[in-house]
């Protein structure tokens, strides 16, 4: 038998990182045996509904390069099917046309209350005469749900759950206006579908139970449930906005990559042995769902940031330089896209800047510089610096570099050295910040001499004067003004 999984989300406008999880297991799990992964948009809430909201969820997919197989299905174009096999449940006699008005289930609702009973609706127009039926009211199809006994689900994550039939009700599966329910489409679309597995979050455990009287009463195979448990928040609650970033967009917004979020979403929730760096090979190999954690998992998003270092590290610097290209132009108002010496510098500033960033936003910022055009501003802290008396030590490292003739990198921190031994007692730091300051417009930076010598000769010169030039002007403005 092969293996089909499914990831149906509704078309919300977002992924959450849930659903992006459920998605992976999904993927991994129909991989690891050779399988099919589906995708299905339940989108049968046409008041809410937007095409955008469904590329939210397709393009997430992409994002996590997680590919479907065949066509995604639309749950709302197949409404006919699921009218259908309500139809043939009446007429199997596995389900009714119920009648009542908004007065007579309000009144049921609040005697069910009032008596405490698990389930409100009477189930008056189960077994009455449809003769009786009001002319001028369009009905509602309600299933037959089991009065008596017990339902037993073999979940693969939960065990067995059972539940007492009598707290089931007769719920509705067509409505008056012939709109399916969910709990009609989805079983009629994993049936038709083929799903062998249904991996999902454990919201949806006690659905299970209503689904699988469908599945009986058309005498369909049931699929196999594992249920996962939630993801929450570091305060035990179910994760939201207020625990930080919540969906796919918003991590890839913050610079994570997707290999880190799907390395994290997979040990969130599933583990093989102590092993943390996980491969996609090794996880499709590894991939069950004995493994699955039982116990709710909390968010870390420490874990995730080291994780993203991790795979920063990893990957390609064309691919980085890539990935930073539009956030230089978003962030800093930079277009390297034709920049051949900035893209060079970049890549040659490549492995220490993706040393210390945690986040695709960090190495953009620490390695704007390397593609900044004079004039450049510099920020606060930069400008604190230069507006300082330690400016005065630009002029003889510059003199120093323009006699020496190169900026290697060993050249440079020598001369920073002299010049620190000459008017700064010895200390490099008060020689090198202000040459950082000079040299980025910013006070982090990766190392100053590696950044020089990167920059190249002419254009270290040429920032060292624009620096100089910059400050000592504006102070001599200051300084006629104040006269
Ligand atoms: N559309 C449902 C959701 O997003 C899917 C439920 C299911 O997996 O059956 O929660």
């Amino acid at each position: 038998m092969m293996v089909i999984t499914r990831f149906p989300p509704s078309p919300t406008g977002f992924m959450h990182i849930g659903n992006a999880r459920t998605a992976l297991y999904n993927w991994l799990f129909a991989r690891h045996h050779g399988g099919q992964f589906l995708v299905r948009i339940e989108d049968t809430d046409r008041a809410r509904h937007s095409e955008d909201a469904v590329l939210a969820i397709l393009n997430g997919l992409k994002w996590l390069n997680l590919e479907w197989d065949g066509e995604v299905v639309s749950q709302f174009e197949r409404r006919d099917r699921h009218i259908a096999i309500a139809r043939e449940l009446v007429a199997k006699g596995h389900a009714y046309y119920c009648y009542c008005s908004a007065d007579e289930l309000e009144e049921m609702r609040r005697q069910a209350k009032e008596q405490g009973l698990p389930t409100f609706y009477d189930r008056r127009w189960r077994d009455r005469d449809p003769s009786d039926a009001p002319p001028d009211r369009k009905p509602v199809v309600r299933i037959k749900a089991p009065l008596t006994g017990e339902s037993v689900v073999e979940d693969q994550v939960q065990g067995q759950v059972t539940v007492q039939n009598k707290t089931l009700d007769d719920f509705i599966i067509l409505r008056s206006d012939e709109t399916p329910t969910y709990m009609l489409s989805v079983v009629c679309d994993d049936h038709d579908m083929g799903v062998t597995h249904v991996l999902r979050g454990d919201d949806h455990l006690n659905n299970t139970f209503r689904q699988k009287i469908i599945y009986d009463a058309m005498g369909w195979d049931v699929p196999v449930f594992a249920h996962m448990p939630m993801i929450l928040g570091a305060d035990g609650s179910k994760l939201s906005k207020r625990h930080g970033a919540v969906n796919l967009e918003d991590f890839r917004a913050r610079g994570y990559l997707p290999e880190a979020v799907e390395n994290y979403l997979l040990r969130l929730g599933w583990s093989h042995g102590n092993d943390e760096i996980i491969s996609r090979e090794q996880a499709t190999a590894w991939f069950s769902l004995e493994n699955i954690v039982k116990s709710a998992a909390k968010f870390d998003y420490d874990k995730l940031e080291s994780l993203n270092t991790h795979y920063m590290k990893q990957a390609d610097d064309s691919r980085i330089l890539a990935l930073i290209t539009p956030l230089l132009i978003a962030r800093h108002a930079i277009d390297i896209s034709a920049d051949e010496t900035a893209k060079t510098r970049l890549l040659a500033g490549m492995a220490e800047l993706k040393g210390r960033a945690k986040t695709l936003l960090q190495l953009c910022d620490e390695g704007s510089f390397y593609a900044k055009k004079i004039p450049y501003s510099f920020d606060n802290k930069a400008t604190e610096i230069l507006r300082s008396d330690a400016i005065q030590v630009l002029d003889p490292v510059l003199h120093q570099i323009r006699d020496h003739g190169n900026v290697e990198k060993q050249a440079v921190e020598d001369i920073c050295k002299r010049v620190a031994a000459d008017s700064c007692d010895g200390k490099l730091g008060k020689v090198a910040m202000p040459v950082r300051a000079a040299l980025t417009g910013t006070t982090v930076s990766p190392s100053i001499f590696d950044a020089a010598a990167i920059l190249g000769f002419d254009e270290v010169i040429a920032r060292l004067e624009y620096a100089i030039e910059n400050f000592t002007e504006k102070s001599d403005r200051q300084n006629a003004s104040a006269n």
